[in-house]
């Protein structure tokens, strides 16, 4: 059996001196001193000044709407999890639907002006499969219409835009440690913003608004995170670069394989490097991408339509848009293995199925 992905666990011993001092100290949440050297950790990592450690991406994505105290519509895109979504709708706002382009698959920047209203307070963008939007373009536009910009940076641990962290762009950006993901704390994510008055707010509204002991600054929740993940996250820190490098070597394996592929794979910000988090191709049509999908299903073999079908005519809360190209994309697109302990051998095995299939079609 190959699955889509299988997480990266650290040694044990490695994970159990974390556990181990947990024993001692007894301090189990609440900001301990393992989630604050994750902080500190990762800010050097990422090359990053400010940072918060919290429950999920998820709850990430509905604080940083809160914090920005979001009202009204927020342009969005129907290319995504979603959480994407439903974090908009969360947190009371309208998301508004912009297409996507068929090269990057992230939101068409050329279409948001378009889209905008006098309701309209933000953009909330997904970095889709790691690779940045035009957040150039993004952040004239943004600025233009007096917007706030909020990147779901779920998938993008790592990426850099010319030596700086893609997690330093729009006003907030989010990422998920989620165990699926290329980085995680099994269950974690992370707020990061230049901003430092905004990381305080932050931090306050994570600690159920709570400001001092006995003063309240503002409407909270609870998005702390556990010292026991904080003790996975520091454990796995240690072996994100190992992790990315075998990934790129599994992925260029993959290229050379599908270099006939019927398809075609998305393009990359040519400014920015890869994290090699997903390995999506775009088959020429949904035919071709059912009959490679069964036939792998057949072989015990894990693929995922990840992003299908689209948020915008899917979700049962919202009425349904179909947007052209993203209707056409998410039919059409197949994540396929990749992980750690994936092997070529594996590669080798999957790529022949998908070329055996495409040549019989
Ligand atoms: C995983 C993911 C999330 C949600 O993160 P959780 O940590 O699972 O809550 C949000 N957005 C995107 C794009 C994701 O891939």
């Amino acid at each position: 059996m190959i699955p889509v992905t299988k997480p990266f666990l650290p040694p044990e011993d490695v994970y159990k001196k974390y556990i181990e001092s947990i024993w001692k100290r007894k301090w189990l949440t609440n900001m301990g001193p393992l989630a604050s050297q994750l902080e500190m950790n990762l800010k050097s990592f990422l090359d990053i000044n400010h940072l918060l450690y919290v429950t999920n991406g998820t709850i990430a994505l509905q604080m940083a709407i809160k914090a920005l105290e979001l009202k009204g519509e927020i342009i969005t895109t129907p290319f995504s999890f979603v959480a994407t979504t439903s974090s908009i709708v969360w947190e009371s706002c309208q998301p508004v639907f912009v297409d996507i382009d068929a090269k990057s698959l992230n939101i068409d920047a050329n279409k948001i002006e378009a889209a905008i209203t006098k309701n309209t307070t933000a953009i909330l963008a997904t970095h889709v499969y790691g690779n940045p939007c035009d957040v150039l373009s993004i952040e004239k536009i943004a600025e233009k219409h007096n917007l706030k910009v909020i990147y779901d940076a779920a998938h993008a641990f790592g990426v850099k835009i010319e030596d700086k962290s893609i997690f330093e762009y729009g006003d907030i950006s989010t990422c998920s440690l989620h165990a699926t993901k290329l980085y995680h704390s099994v269950e974690g994510g992370l707020l990061i913003s230049k901003s430092p008055d905004l990381i305080r707010k932050l931090a306050h509204i994570r600690n159920f608004g709570i400001s001092d002991f006995d003063s309240f600054s503002e409407l909270g929740i609870n998005g702390k995170n556990s010292e026991f993940h904080a003790a996975m996250g520091l454990a796995n820190l240690d072996y994100v670069s190992e992790i990315i490098d075998k990934r790129k070597a599994l992925s260029q394996r993959y290229d050379e394989m599908l270099l006939n592929v019927r398809g075609y794979f998305p393009e990359w910000h040519h400014k920015a490097t890869k994290n090699f988090a997903y390995y999506p191709v775009i088959f020429d049509n949904e035919e071709l991408l059912l009959k490679v999908k069964k036939e792998l299903d057949k072989n015990q073999i894990f693929s995922r339509r990840y992003f299908y079908p689209s948020l915008a005519s899917s979700l049962p809360y919202l009425q349904k848009v179909e947007l052209a190209i993203t209707e056409d994309i998410a039919k059409r697109v197949l994540c396929l293995p990749l992980y750690y302990d994936l092997t070529f051998e594996e590669i080798e095995l999957i790529t022949r199925i998908i070329l055996r299939i495409q040549n019989n079609t």
